[in-house]
């Protein structure tokens, strides 16, 4: 079992102490896996609710651990997050994505790849740089990416976020607030903000059907959304009867086990190619 396993490393825990050695140990662990491949991109699809077609697919992080197997990102990013070494994770991250999105666009397929980004990604210049790189070295439109990033993300300090999410959608990256309706967010900063999409919450998805409340806020997001000229995903999709009831709530697209759990990038190029969507 990870979580158990991970206890002798380091697991996540709030009251964290910077400085002890398990902290350390987990560090050098992870530049390890970094520099021994130990990490993969899965790809999650996501689907269009009109025509019932993928338009891309989310990339989500998996530490293969050759000891504890695959742990999953809740046991490592928040520790990396508060840590110098978020950077070369999410440049790692950021190169998967392109380089995947290329070569499945070089394949004929006409499909995004989403990348996750951490609250001190999107201040950071040399982010942008590196970016602008990839973007070149791999000749993708910066319009094939798209960068999800929670309200608390851009929240944290809102006016700097701002100045260097311009920069990244002047790239033509697409933006997505991720979480929606978890965070605390500000609509007037919503409205500034080169955000082309919102994706609900899973928590408000997987309920909808036996909860009144879940049901109104995820109507209510999507009528924001629209109301903002904004595109809306609804992530956590478990169901047909929630697939059906976002349509019928002109939902614009849809993510979750029902159409796909997250995998690896060679299973979803057969997914792409064998799946009925
Ligand atoms: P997220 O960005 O909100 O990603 C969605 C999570 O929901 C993923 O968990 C996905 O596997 C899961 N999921 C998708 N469909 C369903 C469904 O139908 N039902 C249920 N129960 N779950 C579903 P995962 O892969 O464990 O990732 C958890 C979180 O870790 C992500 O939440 C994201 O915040 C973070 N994360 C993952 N990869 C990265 C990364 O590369 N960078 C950063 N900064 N964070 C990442
Ligand atoms: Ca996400
Ligand atoms: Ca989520
Ligand atoms: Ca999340």
């Amino acid at each position: 079992h990870a979580k158990r396993a991970l206890k002798g490393v380091a697991v996540y825990d709030p009251e964290f102490d910077p400085h002890s050695p398990t902290r350390l140990e987990i560090m050098g662990a992870l530049r390890r896996a970094i520099r021994e491949s130990q990490l993969e991109l899965y790809f999650q699809p996501k689907i269009d609710l009109l025509t019932h077609r993928v338009t891309g697919f989310e990339g989500l992080l998996r530490w293969h651990h050759p000891e504890i197997g695959t742990v999953p990102p809740v046991d490592f990013i928040p520790i990396v997050e508060k840590s110098n070494l978020i950077y070369p994770l999410t440049c790692w991250v950021m190169a998967e994505s392109i380089r995947q999105c290329a070569i499945w666009r070089r394949e004929g397929h006409d499909i995004t790849v989403a990348m996750n980004l951490s609250a001190s990604n999107v201040t950071d210049e040399r982010l942008l740089a590196e970016l602008r790189q990839l973007l070149t070295q791999y000749d993708l439109p910066g319009h094939c990416l798209e960068m999800e990033l929670t309200e608390s993300t851009i929240m944290n300090d809102p006016e700097r976020a701002l100045t260097a999410l311009k920069k990244i959608a002047a790239l033509g990256v697409h933006l997505s607030i991720d979480d929606f309706g978890t965070g605390y967010s500000s609509l007037a900063y919503l409205k500034r903000l080169p955000v082309g999409t919102l994706k609900i919450d899973k928590s408000f998805v997987m309920d909808m059907l036996i909860d009144e409340q879940d049901e109104i806020i995820v109507n209510s997001t999507i009528n924001l959304a629209h109301n903002l000229g904004l595109s809306v995903v609804a992530e956590g999709v478990e169901s047909q009867e929630i697939y059906q009831r976002l349509q019928d709530h002109k939902c614009d697209s849809a993510q979750g086990f029902l159409i796909a759990r997250p995998m690896p990038a060679a299973d979803a190029t057969r997914w792409l190619l064998n799946s009925q969507w």
